[in-house]
């Protein structure tokens, strides 16, 4: 069941996701090699705490395994997504790590992600990055009254195929409000004209999760962890966003994260 939001409700889920998009810049301040992410994980519990809210993530329950520990997922590399913040995850030059974030904030959530470069990295993981980015956007430009779910899905997959990326289908954008989790489901893979309507008062996720080489992945031991089988990068990054006067209106953002990424990399 799809539950469209108030415009009340959508100014609280702004809320959250703002502090989401603050999270992820305190986040982009200390990232460098070097650094653990436990390290990152102890930097957003904090700061999420400090500013009245709690990090969805942390306890989040697992069906095969142990509720997870951190209060943020740090995806490094071919690690696709629930990366686990460990002590002994240090990150190097030329890492990436996708760093997914969720508050609840007044009984909404946010929830968006980021994939930061760890200093400077190749031209071709640079590529991933951009793309999956680009293809985000793009989601989002198609996440308008008048189109179907599948729309988004359509544009997500169509631009990372044309630049030789492969989409994870394990894992999938999705409704969002009072659950981090709601109906509908949001695919990086599908067909135009597909899906639910897209309707006013509808809140949103859209996630591509990237891959450089081929799409196939795996659960480790810890059942969390996710990465890709032929251990090439993926990207990950997402936005939560409410349908408002017919238009995705993003409620998270990466405007300081860019700022702040521009400032270290020109
Ligand atoms: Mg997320
Ligand atoms: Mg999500």
């Amino acid at each position: 069941m799809i539950i469209l939001k108030t415009e009340e409700e959508i100014e609280l889920m702004r809320a959250a996701n703002q502090l989401v998009g603050a999270t992820l810049a305190e986040i982009a301040k200390v990232i460098q090699p070097g650094v653990s992410t436990a390290q990152l994980d102890r930097v957003a519990e904090e700061f999420i705490r400090d500013n009245g809210a709690e990090p969805t993530f942390k306890g989040f329950p697992n069906p095969y395994g142990p509720a997870f520990t951190g209060s943020i997922c740090t995806s490094v590399n071919d690690v696709v997504v629930h990366g686990v913040p460990r002590e002994d995850c240090i990150l190097r030059e030329g890492d990436i790590i996708s760093v997914d974030c969720g508050t609840l904030l007044n009984g909404f959530n946010g929830d968006s992600c980021y994939t930061f470069k760890v200093g400077q990295v190749s031209d071709e993981v640079q590529q991933l990055l951009t793309t999956t980015k680009e293809a985000l956007y793009l989601g989002i430009q198609a996440a308008s009254v008048g189109h179907r779910i599948g729309d988004i899905s359509y544009a997500v997959q169509s631009h990372c195929e044309a630049a030789g990326y492969s989409v994870v289908r394990e894992f999938v954008g999705h409704g969002i409000g009072r659950n981090m989790h709601e109906d509908p489901q949001v695919p990086n893979y599908g067909r135009r004209g597909n899906g639910p309507q897209i309707k006013n008062g509808l809140c949103i996720a859209i996630e591509p999760m990237i891959a450089m080489g081929a799409k196939d992945i795996y659960l480790e031991s810890d059942k969390w962890t996710v990465r890709t089988q032929d251990h090439k990068p993926a990207a990950h990054f997402e936005h939560t966003m409410a349908i408002h006067h017919g238009k995705a209106e993003i409620l998270s953002t990466f405007e300081e994260v860019e700022r702040i990424e521009a400032a270290k990399f020109g």
